[in-house]
């Protein structure tokens, strides 16, 4: 049987059986099979590549793999960031200036995180995954999931798997993979259904305020699309520690 080299590099390994992790796998030349179907049958997702060298050149996902090719694939932020850029294929477009996301459905808590730190982020705990693959189509929004089944999709160009299970630290993970710090911009939008939140005057809306809130607080902030009012009232403490720890200030 005639054999390929495949070299999976850095946090792509995070994918693979603990057993091929960090290793040369010889995998069998069969049938014409592209370089995308070959690495998508060790459950790496392609939304996580961004490069793929084989035998020196730099090739696209359509690549058909023949016996002995030396196969390297790297992941976003690897040691290939600091090669020359003009040789070498990047499978992804560049991303918008500014992401937006949609969020898969057992993601809420980062959703709202997210949105709290003014990001936009489509969440919906019915969408099912054709539909969110649909939307990131037709938005370019990245997808975030925990499953790999959904990210393998074809119609995702941009995507991510989220490693960890606890939202906090999922939070610092997307700001880094995306490189976000800079654009956070914190309490614009509603963490409950994602549109931008406007600042309203006390006495159009005091008639909704509970009396302790009306008698200490008065700068206020609507979301423009579901009404809920925000002010700086005994969670803000929190939430303010929540945005410098995830800014990274704390
Ligand atoms: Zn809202």
């Amino acid at each position: 049987m005639e054999q390929a080299y495949l070299n999976f590099h850095d946090s792509l390994n995070d994918f693979l059986a603990p057993s091929l992790q960090n290793q040369v796998i010889a995998c069998n030349v069969n049938r014409r099979a592209s370089i995308k179907d070959v690495i998508e049958s060790y459950n790496v997702p392609h939304t996580e590549i961004d490069l793929i060298i084989v035998d020196g050149a730099s090739v696209d996902f359509d690549y058909i793999v023949e016996a002995s090719n030396d196969i390297h694939v790297y992941p976003y932020h690897s040691a290939m960031d600091h090669a020359p850029r003009g040789l070498l294929h990047h499978l992804s477009p560049p991303l918008p200036p500014h992401p937006r996301f949609i969020i898969d459905v057992n993601l809420g808590r980062l959703a709202r995180y997210m949105r709290l730190l003014g990001f936009d982020c489509l969440y919906c705990n019915d969408f099912d995954d054709h539909s969110i693959a649909e939307i990131s189509n037709k938005t370019q929004r990245i997808v975030l999931s925990r499953d790999r089944k959904l990210l393998q999709r074809k119609m995702i160009t941009y995507g991510y798997y989220v490693r960890t299970e606890i939202p906090k630290i999922q939070v610092s993970e997307i700001l880094n993979r995306f490189k976000l710090h800079a654009l956070i911009n914190p309490l614009t939008r509603c963490t409950k259904c994602n549109e931008r939140l406007a600042k309203i005057e006390k006495h159009t809306i005091e008639h909704r305020l509970k009396p302790l809130t009306r008698q200490y607080y008065d700068k206020f902030l609507i979301c423009t699309g579901c009404n809920q009012i925000y002010w700086q009232g005994s969670h803000h403490k929190r939430v303010t520690r929540l945005i410098q720890k995830f800014s990274g200030n704390d």
